[in-house]
């Protein structure tokens, strides 16, 4: 709309004391606007921005003005709300995508984590926790979305990644474990076989759990090491309150699924040792691989979530499903074990179809990337593991304009373009200038209201088939 002069964002619109505050397109940078009010006003502010000849400021959308922006106005910050029934994360790895999440989290009752990264991510796409807030504070204050947000430091493994994340404000930490889960045996010291040997633990809803002593040395030796650095990293973040956050305790990066009684063990450990968490990523049974559905045995996922669902109410936590972007056959199953009660992750999703955008508008560029992808392929699987078959995607010299973004209805293309995200992005030319990133993001900006409409019926439909309801 127009607005004193400005192509203004009409949601955006806010005052600080007499001051007109609100988000406007100049050319093809957006900028914070003020119009100030009086004088006294002016000092208080906080912005750092240039007057123009107009009398009002304008004010880039930097680090430190996203900073100012959160502490006028408290909806653009994160907050808690993982112990919420429902929460569901959204990894933006390109910092575009909040506006058509706030699309989809507008209609449904589910509490969002816009702001998503994990190390890997961020090194992959030369990004930083920085950025990534204030990406998700911008257009939540452009967009007007005043029902609260979370932040996730995603994956963090170490004491200064975790300080990192939290010291920014984030209002959770995803505490991955993974490092320290181990393999063999180990003798089990005898207070634990008083606690855990013969006798059962029923956990109500016909669930009742019992261990071996072989079980039990093989469940101290793996997990023994993770839940002690668990219990190290609560203490020294969140038990005296050093930071509020929310605390999700990963698992799941493991080779071999978590079987109900680890998960049983692992969680009442931890809650023994005073750990608060809000919620526990097991790692479950068949494949959760990035970007396709899953893959396995749905029986046995139907009944082992059954049993992982009772512990986590039995102790009340949240069962957390990670890798959830496009897994929609085992929705329905999450959303009825759990009874409505969960969180879950997606995040290259929301990169795929970002891509399904280009192919949509820009075949020339799509093909011109996926090339690209296919000759790096090899080397993105150092980070990903996938069992993508290249010999199954059409080739795009051959297929018409109009079939390109059919490629992302198949999971060896989607895969394919999934896992070269950062290759791509940070390709360069001889002379040092981006080869595809600035025109992608070109690209996105010119086609805002496509990826949104992309975002709000392919985020919907994962939270619909998990039977959250619409507002
Ligand atoms: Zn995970």
């Amino acid at each position: 709309m127009q607005y004193l002069g400005f192509e203004a964002y009409e949601k955006s619109i806010n005052a600080i004391g007499s001051s007109t505050i609100f988000m406007a397109k100049e050319g093809n940078e957006t900028v914070i606007i003020i119009a100030l009010g009086d004088a006294a006003a002016r000092e208080t502010l906080g912005f750092t921005g240039t007057k123009g000849e107009d009398g009002k400021i304008r004010v880039p959308l930097s680090h430190e003005n996203a900073e100012a922006l959160r502490k006028h106005f408290p909806f653009t910050a994160p907050v808690q709300g993982l112990r919420k029934d429902r929460s569901f994360g959204v990894g933006d790895r390109l910092g575009i995508a909040t506006p058509g999440h706030i699309r989809v989290f507008e209609q449904y009752d589910v509490f969002p984590i816009f702001a998503q990264q994990s190390i890997r991510e961020l090194n992959l796409t030369n990004r930083t926790y920085e950025d990534v807030l204030d990406a998700v504070s911008f257009a939540v204050f452009r967009e007007g979305f005043k029902r609260g947000f979370g932040a996730d430091g995603d994956h963090l493994k170490t004491v200064k990644d975790v300080e990192y994340a939290l010291s920014l404000g984030f209002s959770m930490i995803t505490l991955d474990c993974s490092d320290h889960i181990k393999t063999g045996e180990q003798p089990v010291p005898r207070h634990f076989l008083d606690k855990y040997l013969n006798q059962d633990f029923a956990l109500g809803e016909g669930i009742t759990l019992s261990f071996t002593e072989e079980e039990l040395k093989r469940d101290l030796a793996i997990y023994g090491e993770a839940i002690q650095f668990a219990a190290d990293m609560y203490t020294r973040f969140f038990k005296n309150g050093t930071y509020q956050g929310d605390f999700e305790i990963s698992i799941d990066e493991t080779t071999a699924p978590t079987t109900p009684l680890q998960h049983f063990f692992v969680a009442r450990e931890l809650i023994d040792a005073g750990v608060s968490f809000a919620t526990l990523a097991p790692r479950f049974c068949g494949e959760f691989q990035k970007g396709i559905d899953y893959r396995g045995d749905l029986a046995q996922f139907e009944q082992e979530i059954k049993v992982h669902a009772v512990i986590a109410r039995h102790f009340g936590y949240k069962l957390s499903i990670h890798s959830g972007s496009d897994k929609l056959s085992v929705f329905p199953a999450i959303g009825r074990e759990t009874r409505g009660v969960f969180h879950v992750k997606t995040a290259g999703t929301n990169w795929l179809e970002a891509m399904r955008v280009v192919a949509l508008v820009d075949p020339a560029l799509y093909r011109e990337t996926h090339q690209y992808a296919l000759s790096v392929f090899e080397e993105a699987t150092k980070y990903y593991h996938v069992t993508t078959d290249l010999a199954k995607i059409p080739d795009v010299k051959t297929l018409t304009d109009k079939d390109l973004p059919r490629l992302f209805e198949n999971n060896d293309s989607r895969q394919l373009i999934h896992i070269t995200y950062g290759l791509i992005l940070n390709k360069k030319n001889s002379d040092g200038s981006y080869t595809f990133k600035d025109r992608l993001y070109r690209l996105w900006q010119d086609h805002e209201a496509i990826y949104t409409e992309a975002l709000v019926q392919h985020i919907g439909k994962h939270i619909d088939l998990l039977g959250v309801k619409k507002l």
